[in-house]
């Protein structure tokens, strides 16, 4: 038990069919018994675990005597046979919003208190019902937009990554114990691991990390997002593209240069990954102040995309400013696609610009033709095709792919130490700090500041 009794409405505050109020705590079920009064006149204490039963809601009124206000459905679920570990009861009413709201207070009024956001969570949390990673991959199942990011949070929830890691820790926990005999023992004739199968069994465990830490590329671009700029000269069809992708008219469409002069920002799925795609101002020399704020905000965005896909008119040869923008984009450490515009009338041109890049995709953004082959452009570049992602461990989130990292530094340093033939002890130290960085991924080992920070995004009755 973990404190006291905690309740919220689950549901969404709007109008519904149903609307469920859940209560947790050591005293959800005495709670609830002045509450919810089941028609077979047993009381919901008598009810056994995991069992729903059909009854009157009451509510007190402002004399304090209790009415009916609904008729409902409670099922009570028994420590540690819950969703918190905690004894629960899930009371659900018909889903109006006035009437969640008074069931609700009746359970406030008979001694529970509001939940915060994500307490409910956070409990399973902490009575060890899921680790950590599950957690965040429930969080991320609840804001899922596209069928991907539903397919990896849900492989997450049912602890992949978890079981993943706890292979990790529980060979780096064997390896300890095998140099920690040598240490205590130096004389005697153990059977421990001798100096060289300790490295190699660090360099397997290194091995493993890596293609570990390999999946946040996927994980990233599904989950996250990819910081997407389309950036041009002005007039190429950035704006079109920018619609097209999201699918609907967000930037203004005109020939009329320099429309777009600040910089447009929204979230789309394409395909199977994420894209945070900003529009931007035409690049281009220009006296107008405003629009040369855009186009610096055009650079800084340039600065920190991950995939930039510049657009060109595949109608007309490169402009001298376009071939300084494609010496620039040769040079920038992110992905690039080269997007030949204006296909429905042509190509004539596309040599030129195909010259300075690997990717190149012709297009209509008028009509669509050719997103196809962008989007499995960006696939090939964000995607790793063998990974499944409904089924294997991927690291969806910087702060996982944070203690992958900071696990693989620990196991690179202890197994230098060990051929270095440094003390044993040293090498000692770098593991466990591999080890504590891995079950930082779950939860074992993390500070209460980063579980508050996980919680802290989750709704009101999660
Ligand atoms: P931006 O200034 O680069 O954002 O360009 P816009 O998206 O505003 O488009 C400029 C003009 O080109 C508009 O009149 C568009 O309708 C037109 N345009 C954009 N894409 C295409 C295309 O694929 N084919 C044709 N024919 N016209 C296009």
């Amino acid at each position: 038990m973990l404190g006291d009794t905690i309740a919220a409405i689950s549901t969404p505050r709007g109008k519904g069919g149903v609307g469920m109020i859940r209560v947790s705590g050591n005293r959800a079920v005495e709670i609830c018994e002045s509450v919810f009064l089941p028609k077979s006149g047993k009381a919901l204490s008598e009810i056994p675990s995991r069992t729903a039963v059909y009854g009157a809601i009451t509510a007190p009124e402002a004399d304090g005597c209790r009415v009916s206000v609904d008729d409902g459905i409670a099922t009570v679920f028994r420590a540690p046979a819950s969703f918190t570990g905690e004894d629960t009861v899930e009371i659900t009413c018909h889903g109006g919003i006035l009437l969640c709201e008074t069931v609700l207070a009746s359970v406030i009024a008979a001694g529970a208190r509001c939940a915060e956001a994500g307490e409910f969570t956070r409990r399973a949390f902490l009575s060890g019902k899921l680790g950590l990673s599950e957690a965040e991959a429930l969080g991320d199942l609840l804001e899922a937009k596209t069928h991907a990011q539903m397919k990896l949070a849900h492989a997450g929830m049912r602890g992949r990554l978890s079981s993943r890691c706890e292979e990790i820790y529980a060979r780096l926990c064997s390896i300890l114990a095998g140099i920690y005999v040598k240490i205590d023992y130096p004389d005697e004739d153990l059977a421990e691991m001798t100096v060289p199968e300790a490295a190699e069994a660090l360099e397997a465990c290194l091995r493993d990390l890596s293609s570990l830490a390999s999946t946040y590329k996927t994980g990233h671009a599904v989950a996250e997002g990819i910081p997407t700029v389309i950036c041009g000269r002005p007039n190429v069809g950035k704006s079109s593209l920018y619609n097209l992708i999201l699918g609907h008219d967000a930037a203004i469409v005109t020939d009329v240069e320099g429309t777009t002069r600040d910089v447009l920002c929204e979230t789309a799925s394409f395909g199977d990954v994420t894209l945070r795609l900003f529009d931007t101002a035409g690049l281009h020399e220009t006296a107008d102040p405003v629009e040369r704020i855009g186009i610096d905000r055009a650079h800084r965005a340039m600065e920190e995309a991950e995939l930039i896909l510049a657009v060109f008119d595949a109608n007309v040869p490169p402009t001298v400013e376009e071939e300084a923008l494609m010496q620039a984009l040769s040079e920038c450490d992110c992905a690039v696609i080269a997007v030949l515009n204006k296909a429905d009338l042509g190509t004539p041109c596309v040599d030129a610009y195909r010259a300075h890049f690997t990717h190149t995709v012709e297009l209509c953004a008028r009509d669509g033709k050719g997103l196809d082959v962008l989007r499995k452009t960006v696939a090939g570049l964000f995607l790793e095709g063998a990974l499944d992602l409904g089924r294997d461990a991927v690291l969806s989130n910087a702060r996982q792919y944070g203690a992958v990292l900071a696990a693989t530094e620990g196991v690179r340093r202890a197994k230098e130490a060990l051929l270095a033939g440094y003390p044993l002890e040293l090498c000692c130290a770098d593991a466990e700090g591999a080890m504590e960085a891995i079950s930082s991924l779950d939860g074992r080992a993390v500070s209460e500041d980063i579980v508050s920070e996980i919680f802290s995004h989750f709704c009101v009755g999660k």
